[in-house]
């Protein structure tokens, strides 16, 4: 690889950093509101980005349905437009709330339920193929922790008809996209951004991109741990990046595991499946939610489910060669129905299991999915320096690795597009008008481009005795293992030695491939270090907070604690290279939504 030549340079008003559905919302409302040169850096093609993987549906209380006859269980009938509503933006900002387990920021939570119905007609007006009622209207279906049927979808599609109709609308305004390409670096001093460092993987070309305004559009970080359903490229880049910079990282701790990813596969099985009717069974044939949450039995929230469901394993009630899996049932959802509304996942059994739903059982297991927490911003995706809420300027991030927050300690399903979609286009909103106030290029320190390439420099020298991928898996194994649903601390205390020794070791790994073109071994080594990096505050987050809120959940601390615990990590990375903590207090409306028990 030619690490030498550091003296190009690119220069745009904006670059975002991402191509999933925060990213080119947030590139589509800029260029609206009249930004020009905006450009998307995507590692992955735009269309790959995970957004598009998304199945089961967007939240919205549009109002098209309800359970026929009352039964809140039961079959769903469109809602005669004379009738009164049945849900509210109100009612959609309580369930958040209370999903949250009261971490969540209650005025971003209040935005993005607001902002949800009218970003939902913008969707439909971009050109989204949303499956629909009779009548016309978007079709919506029951998803975990709602209290009315709010998902909206196409079929299990839902992410990829957005993300589809988002990049159509991007290209139409004329961003320009920057495919393939990886970024290194970010560039900020005196909490001003000013660029970043990317590499073009085709050639291995590096490359210093000035901008007057960063986006970070990054997604999401499941790949820390080894079963989980997020795809290859969710390595929290973004994170490990903006932290690498002085950036601090938000309520890390909270990861949530969802509860119906493929036996040993950990590839998602959509909450779709319950949202339609299925039921979880142990291996007595038992439905065992009635014990957990009686009242939303399969549909309770994620945090609720999957412990559930590994209580049920623990106590020898599990299916599967080891017994560490539970069986989802769709049989009595019937032939048609699974065939018109769960496609995907009917194909993912099949292809994976070699088992029909339509005919078959088919094993899951709770799967890493999701991360809460991520890069502290504002509700418009500015930045924060710290917990006092100082702002970073040029620099925005909204999507899976911000932390708003709108989830607090635990997301609901079919929040997330949402949030990614609202605060993504929020952000793109705030830039524009930061640019048309006159932001300027900000002078760069020194040669960043520089110190980048030596540092792949030291990857391409390193010869020591291990590949970089064993120290991945053993990290992912400790994440799993010892950092999952439930938690403790002894565990946590081992999961901590042992990524402080993966770190160590780290640093003498080698990669095989040393050539400049598409150089996907040497990425993997970036990837592992922001793996390492970010698993080590997950870690010590959870170390420091002795409660068990949302889907954090510790079995030594099995209280939630709201008087000591009702704050939002902060995490900051320190010379020697650990992490030193602070807390920042929850926005609460002490008035409307006070804190309450979260039963279900
Ligand atoms: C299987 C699955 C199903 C889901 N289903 C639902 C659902 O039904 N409803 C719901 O609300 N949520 C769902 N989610 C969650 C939701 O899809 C994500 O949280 C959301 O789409 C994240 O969007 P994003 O724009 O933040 O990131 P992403 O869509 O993940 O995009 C990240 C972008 O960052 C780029 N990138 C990352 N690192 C770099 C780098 N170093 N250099 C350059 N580019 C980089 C990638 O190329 C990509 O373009 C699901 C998630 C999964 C994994």
């Amino acid at each position: 690889m030619d690490t030498k030549n550091s003296s190009q340079m690119i220069t745009h008003d904006l670059i975002i950093i991402g191509a999933g559905l925060a990213g080119s919302w947030a590139a589509l409302a800029a260029a609206r509101d009249g930004a020009k040169n905006v450009a998307v850096l995507s590692k992955l093609h735009p269309l790959r980005s995970h957004s598009g993987a998304a199945q089961g549906g967007i939240a919205a209380a549009l109002n098209n349905v309800r359970p026929a006859d009352k039964d809140p269980r039961g079959p769903l009938e469109p809602i005669p437009e004379t009738d009164e509503p049945i849900d509210s933006w109100e009612l959609h900002m309580y369930d958040t709330v209370k999903g949250s387990d009261w971490l969540g920021d209650h005025d971003a939570i209040e935005i993005m339920v607001r902002d949800a119905i009218d970003i939902m007609y913008e969707f439909e007006h971009l050109g989204c193929v949303f499956s629909r009622l009779p009548d016309g209207r978007i079709a919506q279906r029951r998803f975990g922790g709602h209290s009315t049927p709010r998902a909206n979808y196409a079929a299990d599609w839902t992410g990829h008809v957005l993300l589809h109709t988002m990049h159509e609308q991007c290209l139409r305004y004329g961003v320009n996209f920057y495919s393939e390409w990886y970024a290194l670096d970010l560039i900020v001093e005196d909490n001003v951004c000013r660029g970043i460092v990317a590499l073009e993987i085709l050639t291995g070309r590096i490359v210093t991109m000035r901008a007057k305004a960063v986006m970070f559009a990054t997604g999401g970080y499941g790949r820390a741990f080894k079963i989980t359903s997020n795809c290859t490229a969710n390595t929290g880049d973004g994170l490990g990046m903006a932290y690498r910079a002085g950036v601090p990282l938000m309520d890390m701790e909270f990861v949530q595991f969802h509860p119906t990813g493929l036996y040993r596969h950990g590839i998602l099985m959509s909450e779709a499946c319950r949202g339609e009717g299925g039921y979880l069974l142990n291996n007595k044939g038992e439905r065992f939610m009635s014990n957990y949450a009686p009242d939303k039995m399969e549909l309770a929230p994620r945090d609720l489910v999957s412990r559930s469901e590994q209580k049920e394993i623990q106590e020898g009630r599990g299916v599967g060669p080891d017994g560490e899996g539970i069986h989802l049932d769709l049989r009595h959802l019937g032939e048609e129905k699974i065939k018109k509304v769960l496609p995907q996942v009917r194909e993912i059994a099949i292809d994976f299991l070699g088992l029909d739903p339509i005919t078959d059982l088919i094993p899951i297991q709770p799967t890493a999915h999701y991360g809460m927490g991520g890069i502290p911003t504002d509700v418009d995706g500015r930045v924060l320096a710290n917990a006092d809420g100082d702002i970073i300027t040029g620099l925005y991030a909204a999507g899976e690795c911000s932390c708003v927050s709108t989830h607090g300690a635990n997301r609901l399903g079919s929040n997330s597009l949402l949030e990614a979609s609202v605060f993504g286009r929020r952000a793109g909103k705030a830039i524009a008008q930061f640019l048309q106030n006159g932001a300027e290029l900000a002078p760069l320190p020194g040669d960043p481009a520089g110190r980048t390439q030596q540092h792949l420099q030291r990857w391409l020298d390193n010869e020591g005795p291990e590949l970089v991928e064993e120290i991945v898996v053993e990290l992912q194994a400790t994440m799993t293992n010892k950092c999952g649903v439930f938690r403790d601390g002894k565990r946590l205390l081992e999961a901590q030695q042992k990524i402080s020794e993966l770190q160590q070791r780290l640093k003498t790994a080698r990669v095989m491939d040393k050539s400049s073109r598409f150089n996907t071994d040497l990425l993997a080594a970036l990837e592992a270090e922001h793996l390492l990096n970010f698993s080590a505050v997950i870690v010590a987050c959870a170390i420091n907070r002795t409660e068990s809120r949302g889907a954090h959940s510790r079995l030594d601390f099995p209280q939630r604690d709201d008087e000591q615990w009702l704050k939002h990590t902060v995490a900051h990375l320190t010379e020697s290279g650990e992490p030193v903590l602070s807390y920042k207090t929850v926005n609460i409306d002490w008035e409307r939504y006070p804190p309450e028990q979260r039963k279900y």
